[in-house]
């Protein structure tokens, strides 16, 4: 009997999760990958557009050219979702599902933090970072803003990173003397998890004259004095304004009944949800991990091989570690490579690499092998300073 699994969003943790089931059960499975989107876009590559290293075309990875065999792609936005009886509505009509995977990741609203979308840019949707790019390139020095605006975000480390980047892009250009770069952030140190990693990014920001400012939000932005408010109260000026926006589960996970506080809560050794026969993985879920593309694959990887085990009549075995490697570029061609393990219950953890010049070419080995392994085509990802 061929088993019919659904899987919804194809993301990190949608692509590994499909590419994994299809390849291992060939005709026992029909599988199923249904997202609204043209294409699939790294995280990070937003980075490297906004930076002028790459063209958009460069970074998008088109789901219609995607070969993968077993896999089939439907283009469709998902408007509801019952996880009782495994059945979802689409703008391409109805699917029903022997197992089914929610993988839809976290939506963005610029929108809820007032006077972001008139005053300021958010770097986080792929629009808003090519818009960013834009802002940057007519930057002409002044005050720079790098901002979190709520809790949780995706790739905690990115901000850190985009200030850092933002130093190499003044410099480069002649403006570094004319500007300042402040960085606001929730969090009490630059990669919590890792004291190592934490030390060195704030030595780089002391080298740099980077200010940090911990454990602050910006709550909204005024843009005609131009200046954001903190959670503090306090305001401070600007000149660019680049903000990370407000994260929620997408409505249609909010409306399924799969969410408890916004987020699904997942087993986070099994990633299954209270619902029978459906999984749900990233950043959509609230396992403990934070949201980052490393961790959506790797809770993908265990649901998979879950779902291949049941599917092939075995016990399932596979239990998730929470371990995952976050890439942190420094500028300069420097890049840095953390460790990281979340496990329920437990302190995290993580350890340092570099920074180095060698583990540019790490990450972009990182990404060329999974576009290799997504969709099937050879793709060199953008490594060094901006152009
Ligand atoms: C600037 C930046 C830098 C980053 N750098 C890194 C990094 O270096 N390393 C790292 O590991 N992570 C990084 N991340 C985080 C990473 O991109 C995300 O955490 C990761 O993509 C989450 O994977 P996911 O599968 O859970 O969700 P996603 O990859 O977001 O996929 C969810 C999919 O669901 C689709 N979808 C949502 N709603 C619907 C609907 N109603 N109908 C149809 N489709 C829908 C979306 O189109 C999307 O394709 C970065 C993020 C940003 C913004």
């Amino acid at each position: 009997m061929t088993t019919h699994v659904v899987v919804l969003g194809a993301g990190f943790g949608g692509l590994e999760l499909a590419t994994v089931v299809a390849a291992e059960c060939g005709d026992d499975v029909e599988l199923t990958l249904i997202d609204k989107s043209e294409g699939f876009v790294f995280g990070f590559s937003k980075l490297d557009v906004m930076f002028g290293r790459v063209s958009a075309e460069h970074v998008l990875h088109r789901y219609a050219d995607m070969v993968n065999p077993g896999v089939r792609f439907v283009r469709a936005t998902i408007t509801a979702i019952d996880p009782a009886a495994k059945r979802v509505e689409t703008s391409a009509g109805t699917f029903e599902a022997d197992v089914l995977v929610v993988a839809l990741g976290a939506d963005l609203h610029p929108e809820a933090t007032p006077g972001l979308l008139e005053g300021g840019n958010e770097f986080y949707t792929v629009p808003g970072a090519f818009a960013a790019r834009d802002a940057l390139h007519d930057f002409s020095g002044g005050k720079v803003v790098v901002a979190v605006t709520s809790t949780p975000f995706k790739c905690p480390p990115a901000p850190s990173e985009t200030a850092l980047l933002v130093h190499e892009f003044l410099t480069e250009r002649g403006l570094r003397d004319s500007s300042e770069i402040s960085l606001v952030m929730p969090l009490g140190a630059p990669i919590p998890p890792s004291p190592d990693a934490s030390k060195a990014v704030l030595a780089a920001f002391a080298e740099r004259g980077i200010a940090w400012r911990p454990e602050t939000l910006v709550r909204s932005l005024d843009p005609t004095r131009k200046v954001a408010v903190l959670s503090d109260g306090e305001e401070i000026p600007y000149d660019l304004f680049l903000g990370v926006p407000v994260h929620r589960a997408p409505q249609v996970v909010a409306d399924s009944g799969l969410a408890v506080d916004g987020w699904i809560p997942a087993d986070s050794l099994t990633l299954e949800t209270s619902f029978p026969g459906v999984y749900a993985v990233g950043d959509v879920t609230s396992v403990g991990t934070p949201k980052a593309g490393v961790f959506a694959e790797g809770q993908a990887a265990v649901a998979a091989a879950r779902i291949v085990d049941t599917i092939k009549g075995r016990t399932a075995t596979s239990e998730y570690g929470g371990k995952g490697v976050c890439y942190l570029e420094m500028g300069a061609g420097q890049m840095a490579k953390v460790e990281v393990t979340f496990l329920a219950g437990q302190r995290p953890v993580g350890g340092l690499q570099g920074p180095s010049p060698e583990l540019m070419a790490d990450k972009s080995t990182f990404g060329a092998e999974r576009i290799r392994r997504w969709f099937g085509r050879e793709w060199q990802p953008a490594a060094g300073p901006s152009v």
